[in-house]
């Protein structure tokens, strides 16, 4: 697994060049060359880079599926997207969207009243606004506010209350009234961990006799000219492509339906999110069991054959997808700030004159190790080992014999592991994962990876450099919260191998990749670690930019976000250094400064690397 998996799940957004991860795009610049020149400007700890490239991308590739599908099928509807806001919030992300999207017209999903704000602020005039999630009576005030103001928007209601405060704030008012789309609910259901969206037992979705229900109250008010849209959505991360076309059979027939009991202004179905992300570093496995050319393709074509069984005019066509289009721009880079068993170092070998004899031994085992004899050697090496303990457990060797022989035998081991890299034995590979190397990670995962907390989502996770050579050590990832959970531990099935670095002596950088769907404000600040300094990186044709840094809350910025103040934090701090006794005004002062520069930093590690 030398190169990680990048094949299966990069979707050549990367590739591997001179021992670097380098993204595959105009000037080619390394991940490293990038991590380095930001830390270059006394930056340290974990950090988010944006590549807005990625997410032109994704955008591109969607609309030309799309437009691909309705020319080969003579579709009659448009295709159009939005993207939802709760996949990624962040200012840079929606500013990449609307731009790299404005010629498609892209526009923005809400799902609360903080969404719904944010899209009215930074759509683009003309795109669209969908809303969706449960509404009361200010929120749909506030649809109304966005039709007033101009805006093309759709307001799905999940639940006829919702319907009713609509005809009451249009009987009410005189404020434009916003388009309505109708979420129904389908006995068909998602596949994958999150399936929960769709299902006779949903959580959202108007079921068959209330839809009907809805478009009486709709005509009864006057205002089923405006109800244009009916919804729908399986669940993110669809793995099979077949309950999607179940839905989508119910759903078109369902518009058809509709459309013959005289809903004449109903013009799209829009068919949610869902499409899938490949996270899968293994062979073995895949997230997806279809290619979006199949999607594109299943929806145009499945819509077009139930219309004109009907004899229907095609729906415009809306999609939602906010994982496909997102999660590839956002790279996690976190240094690595020790090898656990770095404590195993030849140089802190310290014999005596006189050495036990089994200590003699392992010294020449660790001297004459070679290439053909060190599975023999190995065996020997454990061997003396156990018997070293048992020595020490009875008192006949001291501390410092013990310590020569753990460094001693971890030294054998890796000097087999590295000599038999290419062709490993099975027991040599027992004992790789047995011997686990953990590496501490600058990093919170609760904060960075919630998913893998959470619900045990895999991210691909490699070295960033270093990729010339073969990494042997079996890795178990441990991130800097003092909490047991926040650990990836080394998984057989799914294997991590890192390499083994000196950190004392060289820098070691993990990327996480495909995180930009979903982690950033799921992230928590367990431990009060907040969301890491992020950069947007723009790469040109002979060179790149780093613009937007937002860098992480500061110390006392996020103990004022939890309702401390920081003023008087601040000050009792001061008071209680000032008061103290036993050291020079001087170094008092000099204290002080340091404990301000320390508030004013984020609370990741900074010394160590
Ligand atoms: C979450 C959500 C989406 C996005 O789903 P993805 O799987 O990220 O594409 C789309 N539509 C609705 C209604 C959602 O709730």
């Amino acid at each position: 697994m030398n190169n990680f998996g990048l094949d299966i799940w990069s979707n050549k957004n990367f590739i591997i060049q001179d021992g670097e991860i380098k993204l595959n795009f105009k000037c080619m610049p390394s991940l490293l060359d990038i991590t380095n020149a930001i830390r270059s400007k006394d930056v340290k700890g974990p950090m988010i880079l944006r590549f807005p490239h990625l997410i032109q991308r994704q955008i591109k590739t969607l609309y030309s599926y799309f437009s691909k599908a309705i020319d080969e099928n003579s579709y009659q509807g448009s295709f159009n997207a939005v993207f939802p806001l709760k996949v990624n919030q962040f200012p840079s992300v929606v500013e990449a969207i609307t731009t790299k999207g404005k010629k498609y017209n892209y526009g923005l999903e809400a799902g609360s009243k903080a969404e719904l704000i944010l899209a009215m602020s930074q759509t683009p005039n003309g795109a669209n606004i969908t809303v969706n999630g449960f509404k009361d009576t200010e929120m749909l005030t506030l649809a109304f506010i966005a039709a007033q103001s101009g805006h093309n928007i759709t307001v799905t209601i999940e639940g006829l209350n919702e319907l009713e405060s609509i005809i009451d704030i249009a009987s009410t008012s005189s404020l434009k009234i916003p388009n309505i789309g109708i979420r129904i609910r389908l006995h068909s259901a998602g596949s994958g961990i999150w399936a929960k969206s769709g299902g006779m037992d949903a959580k959202f979705g108007l079921t068959s006799t209330e839809i009907i229900e809805a478009i009486n109250l709709l005509k009864n008010a006057n205002l089923l000219d405006r109800f244009s849209m009916i919804h729908f959505h399986i669940g993110s991360q669809m793995s099979d492509i077949s309950p999607l076309k179940k839905a989508l059979r119910e759903a078109g027939n369902i518009y058809a339906e509709l459309k013959k009991m005289g809903a004449n202004s109903l013009s799209s179905i829009n068919i949610g999110g869902g499409l899938a992300v490949e996270y899968n570093q293994h062979i073995q496995s895949h997230a997806r069991n279809y290619s979006i050319d199949e999607f594109a393709s299943s929806v145009v074509f499945l819509l077009g054959e139930i219309m004109d069984a009907k004899g229907v005019k095609h729906p415009d066509i809306f999609t939602e997808s906010g994982r496909y289009i997102s999660a590839s721009h956002a790279v996690l880079i976190t240094p690595v700030l020790e090898l656990f068993s770095q404590d195993y170092q030849e140089k802190l070998l310290n014999f005596k004159k006189n050495n036990p004899p089994l200590i003699e031994e392992l010294k020449e085992l660790n001297r004459l190790l070679n290439n053909t004899n060190c599975i023999e050697y190995l065996h020997d090496a454990l061997d003396h080992m156990e018997s070293l303990f048992t020595l020490f457990d009875l008192g006949y060797i001291d501390l410092q014999d013990r310590s020569n022989a753990e460094i001693l035998v971890h030294n054998i081991i890796k000097k087999a592991l590295y000599l038999k890299s290419s062709n490993p034995t099975n027991e040599l590979e027992q004992l790789q994962t047995k011997l686990q190397e953990r590496y501490l990670i600058n990093a919170s995962i609760f904060q960075s990876l919630p998913d893998y907390w959470g619900l045990g989502q895999q991210f691909p996770v490699m070295p960033i450099h270093y990729l010339n050579t073969t990494p042997i050590r079996a890795a178990s990832l441990w991130d800097i919260t003092c909490d047991s959970d926040g650990e990836i531990g080394f998984n057989p099935e799914k294997p991590l191998y890192l390499h083994d670095i000196n950190t004392d002596e060289e820098d070691y950088f993990l990327g996480f990749f495909n995180v930009g769907a979903y982690q950033e404000t799921l992230g928590m600040n367990h431990n009060l670690f907040t969301h890491p300094n992020e950069y947007t990186i723009n790469i040109n044709d002979t060179d790149y930019t780093i613009t937007n840094e937002i860098k992480s809350k500061n110390i006392l910025d996020i103990l004022d976000s939890i309702g401390y103040n920081k003023d008087s934090i601040l000050k009792k701090l001061k008071t209680d250094l000032l008061k103290s006794d036993f050291i020079t005004e001087k170094e008092k002062s000099g204290t002080l400064s340091k404990l301000e520069t320390f508030l004013e930093q984020n609370g990741y590690l900074r010394t160590t690397n």
